[in-house]
């Protein structure tokens, strides 16, 4: 048989002799797992990868960490929290901190384990500590309706649940490229990322394996040396145009769009969900009248420029010095998706 024989991923990634292009990891996930599978040692130098804002521990502001260290410590709520949250500074000390002052806090790995706790300890106020996007509000959402239709009264949520896609179009210009996260846009779909190409914005949604790492990049190196803004699903066994319509349906009919405040890239409208008046009594902010709280951030850290992709973390100056996992200054330390716990994690230094 005649005909051009096919390029493999890897021949078309080490072949690359095109223009020197940015390509923003949306997602902490695909930082770490861009380090850990070595993708980056196979990358042609005129590749620069950076970070974004796809972590959403990182990208909670500082007062909503306070928020929580007062509830635990004021109004003696247990918190329910996943583990990530828990070393994150707030601008007086952490919700660790606060625990070795006797605060009520308790780890759990999903929305479902907070309600299931309330459920078991009708004695007790319990709050869960809502952070997540897209991938795991529609569980928050769940727990909610769970505790309405069992008439739970001791169990509220306090929210910070962002979405992304309002993020993507503020961060238009940032990168050439985006590589969108597969886990986000299969709850999502992919209709907001194609969308954007009429405004100039090129992407691609990858999974995570190296062979779906691999394909996006070498889309990316295909794609970009011709010049026309692009978008293509290269992670098309998880993620449909339309996404997970259930999904939507559970988050639309328990929380509404809100504006929200990001870590570093300030308030973007529309770009959060708070719950809807309906599910008023289980919102922790009105239950508890919680004060509205002015947090500082550390002035060494910048989290908030590395998460726009302006600051590389080994660029900030107490990377691996003052700012360890163990002693973190910034969020992006402590979380799994963090950059600067992936930089410090594979040593990444450029
Ligand atoms: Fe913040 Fe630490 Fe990262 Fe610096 S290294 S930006 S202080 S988390």
């Amino acid at each position: 048989m005649g005909g051009t024989k096919k390029r493999t991923a890897l021949e078309i990634i080490r072949r690359y002799d095109g223009p020197p292009v940015r390509i923003m990891e949306v997602c902490g996930t695909h930082t770490h797992e861009i380090f850990r599978l070595g993708i980056r040692q196979i990358l042609p130098p005129q590749v620069e990868l950076i970070s974004g804002p796809g972590c959403p521990v990182c990208v909670t502001p500082i007062e909503y960490i306070d928020e929580a260290v007062w509830l635990a410590l004021e109004k003696k709520v247990t918190l329910c929290t996943f583990g990530d949250l828990l070393r994150v500074p707030g601008t007086e000390m952490s919700l660790a901190g606060a625990r070795s002052l006797g605060a009520d806090i308790e780890i759990v790995y999903s929305p479902i384990d907070a309600y299931t706790y309330a459920a078991a300890h009708p004695e007790k106020e319990t709050v869960f500590l809502a952070v997540g996007f897209e991938t795991t509000t529609p569980a928050a959402c769940l727990a909610v309706k769970q505790a309405r239709a069992a008439g739970l009264k001791n169990f509220s949520v306090l929210t910070a649940n962002k979405t992304m896609p309002m993020a993507y179009a503020s961060l238009k210009g940032s990168a050439d490229v985006f590589l969108y996260p597969g886990h986000v846009e299969a709850v999502m779909g992919t209709e907001h990322c194609e969308a954007l190409v009429a405004e100039g914005v090129s992407g691609v949604v990858a999974g995570f394996t190296a062979k779906e790492l691999l394909t996006a990049f070498a889309v990316i190196l295909a794609k970009y040396p011709l010049g026309k803004p692009f978008f293509v699903n290269c992670y098309p066994r998880v993620v449909t145009s339309e996404g997970s319509i259930s999904g939507k349906e559970l988050m639309a009919s328990v929380m509404e769009p809100c504006d929200a405040e990001w870590r570093g890239l300030g308030v973007i409208p529309l770009s959060g969900l708070t719950l809807r008046p309906a599910y008023a009594a289980y919102d922790t902010r009105k239950k508890y009248a919680v004060p509205r709280l002015k947090g500082k951030v550390n002035p060494l850290c910048r989290c908030g420029e590395v998460l726009q992709g302006k600051c590389k973390p080994s660029q900030c100056g107490v990377f691996g010095k003052g700012c360890t996992p163990d002693h973190p200054v910034g969020a992006c330390m402590v979380s799994q998706e963090g950059a600067c716990s992936a930089y410090y994690q594979y040593g990444g230094m450029e």
